[in-house]
């Protein structure tokens, strides 16, 4: 049995964090950890909040934020909801680094755990330190203190960012394991993908996870008319509604039947809120748009913008929410940029930019859904329809040449897959009709940003690195 894999070995892991963390002698460059550095306290106000709510929109570039900014002000002549937070002066605003123990770049895994125990942990790694020592999770510590704690995303449930507020496993990729540790730690709400690894014909331990969260006195849904069923209930909520991640929202709008079963960031949120927020002692709510990222590594423009306005109508679900509930405090971030979008204008044209975004609303698929469309045999058959009809982009015959000689020249391997070679081939075409640029198809290393309001929120300075925020949630929550 993995030493990680009971409450026993957790707890055991929790008493060795004081020693293991002192025993760890100096840290690499960009580890960091501990004491949070003195703050200012707040002048006037509470700052003792009953509930955390902290939303994630993963792998978020600047690009990104801004792109749904100036969408929204070119569609509906409005603010997105992030900006409005800062124009109307209702959260305070932060920059944030994001690096890992071991790595100016982070990954997910290392950029939740530094809020999930406030210590930098390697590229990975799911709050576990390098010496070994697991220390309690923000997650578990509210638990600890009689809050109730749960995680929202439309990655999968298991998958990094929702671990690292209440997993400790050495490697993000034991998500088998981390479903159990959810379980076995009494998390009171999960909602998100991730079937595979509560369902006993796809673990590789054959266990039926499903069943050993109904014997743990759970509720558990599969799709969404069941979600939607749910009647008000004190129960602790299982909702898995995908194999892998909630498909992009792009596919749930124009897939047929795929937004019937699958609910948004939104419906589950507001799900998970009404499920927590009648517990006397408080919650901590986890929600995270965990697409943003994979849309980012996708160089998948459509995709990135339409899952990052989910989130942000997320932002409006949340500040309503907080607004009638004013003991709560509200964290609105990302983890790490991915993919370094950005908006360019055009040589000699920059005024095409503004139409050129506009027309991202002519798209009715992601990358992945295109990719997975094409013919394995003859990835050229019907290529041209294919994304004119899904992209409102018409490829020219030396476009189309281009591709297909890119395509061919990539072979096709269980690593780098046709969506892979596909979304490599029509990255310049994207380029060209939406005029939006990537730096990589990476995590980068770049400064985010951080919205943050309610009880305590300017106790985090102007700038700060990414550990430090969990010492400031502890402070502000008493936990
Ligand atoms: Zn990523």
């Amino acid at each position: 049995m993995n030493e990680f894999s009971s409450r026993r070995h957790f707890i055991k892991g929790l008493a060795a964090t004081a020693i293991g963390a002192a025993a760890a002698g100096p840290m690499l460059s960009h580890a960091a950890g501990g004491d949070v550095s003195p703050v200012k306290v707040a002048e006037g106000g509470p700052t003792k909040a009953r509930n955390l709510i902290f939303m994630v929109s993963d792998g978020m570039n600047h690009g990104t934020l801004s792109a749904a900014q100036h969408w929204l002000k070119l569609r509906e002549g409005r603010n997105s909801e992030w900006m409005t937070l800062y124009q109307d002066r209702l959260a305070v605003r932060r920059l944030t680094d994001t690096a890992a123990a071991d790595s100016l770049v982070t990954d997910s895994a290392a950029a939740s755990s530094a809020w999930g125990i406030g210590q930098r942990v390697n590229l990975g790694s799911v709050n576990c330190l390098p010496s070994g020592a697991t220390p309690m999770p923000l997650a578990m510590l509210a638990k600890k203190a009689g809050k109730k704690a749960g995680m929202v995303t439309t990655a999968r449930i298991t998958h990094a960012t929702p671990a690292g507020f209440a997993a400790n496993v050495p490697h993000r990729d034991e998500e088998d394991l981390i479903a159990e540790q959810y379980l076995e730690r009494g998390l009171d709400v999960l909602l998100g993908g991730g079937g595979r690894h509560f369902d006993a014909s796809r673990r590789k331990d054959g266990r039926d996870l499903f069943g050993a969260y109904r014997d743990g006195g759970y509720e558990v849904v599969q799709s969404r008319v069941a979600m939607e069923a749910l009647l008000p209930s004190s129960k602790p909520l299982l909702g898995v509604f995908s194999k892998s991640h909630i498909p992009y929202w792009i596919d749930r709008q124009h897939e047929v039947g795929l937004g019937l079963e699958t609910p948004s960031l939104e419906s589950m949120t507001r799900l998970a809120l009404e499920r927590l927020s009648s517990h006397p002692e408080g919650f901590v709510l986890q929600v995270e748009a965990g697409r943003v990222d994979h849309a980012g590594h996708a160089n998948d423009p459509a995709s990135l913008l339409f899952e990052q306005l989910e989130f942000d109508r997320c932002i409006r679900l949340v500040r309503d929410f907080a607004q009638a509930h004013p003991d709560t405090v509200v964290v609105v971030t990302t983890d790490h940029g991915t993919g370094g979008f950005m908006i360019n204008g055009a040589e000699d044209a920059y005024h095409l930019a503004g139409p050129s975004l506009l027309r991202l609303g002519n798209c009715r698929a992601s990358l992945e859904r295109l990719g997975r469309l094409l013919n394995p045999e003859q990835p050229q058959s019907g290529l041209v329809e294919l994304i004119r009809d899904n992209l409102g982009v018409e490829v020219g015959p030396v476009a189309l040449a281009r591709m297909l000689e890119q395509m061919a020249s990539r072979p096709i391997t269980e690593a780098f897959p046709l969506e892979y070679v596909f979304c490599d081939a029509i990255r310049p075409v994207l380029h060209e009709a939406f005029l939006t640029g990537w730096t990589s198809t990476h995590h980068t290393g770049d400064l985010v940003e951080l919205a943050m309001w309610g009880p305590g929120a300017d106790l985090l300075p102007l700038f700060s690195e990414n550990w430090q925020l969990h010492g400031v949630l502890r402070q502000v929550l008493s936990i």
